[in-house]
């Protein structure tokens, strides 16, 4: 189901907790939303849609991608951009890393591991930005 996109800044300033599946109708819900808001948005995190769990959907060749508990674990190639929110007006100053290793859990809760780099790298580390409580 669609959800209302959060804009309060004191609680996207609130750290997320562990996903478990129980969560797993917030996931479908934020993946519905991320469906909905597709043409002014690239990802999205669970407090976006007001729950404070860790999971993240990102735009993943062209297809909704969900992350359960996403960590980066290593990154490498430090550069300076600007990024735009859903939640915010405006774009705003950003540090990313060009390449990045994940780990994060899939809906039925399997492991992985996986590098990204570029676009798709800079998406991930945004929302997973999210889940700490950083916006931009
Ligand atoms: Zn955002």
């Amino acid at each position: 189901m669609q959800k209302a996109i959060v804009r309060d800044t004191f609680f996207l300033a609130q750290k997320s907790q562990e996903t478990s599946r129980e969560d797993l109708q917030d996931v479908r819900d934020l993946v519905d939303t991320f469906k909905a808001n597709r043409d002014q948005c690239v990802g999205m995190a669970a407090n976006m849609i007001g729950v404070k769990k860790r999971f993240i959907v990102i735009d993943f060749m062209n297809l909704p991608f969900v992350m359960i508990n996403p960590k980066v674990i290593s990154k490498s190639g430090r550069y300076e951009t600007e990024e735009g929110c859903l939640s915010l007006s405006g774009r705003r100053k950003a540090v990313r890393y060009q390449n990045i290793t994940v780990s994060y859990q899939d809906m039925q809760f399997q492991k992985h591991t996986q590098e990204f780099t570029g676009y798709t790298a800079q998406i991930i580390q945004h929302e997973i930005d999210h889940c700490d409580g950083i916006v931009i």
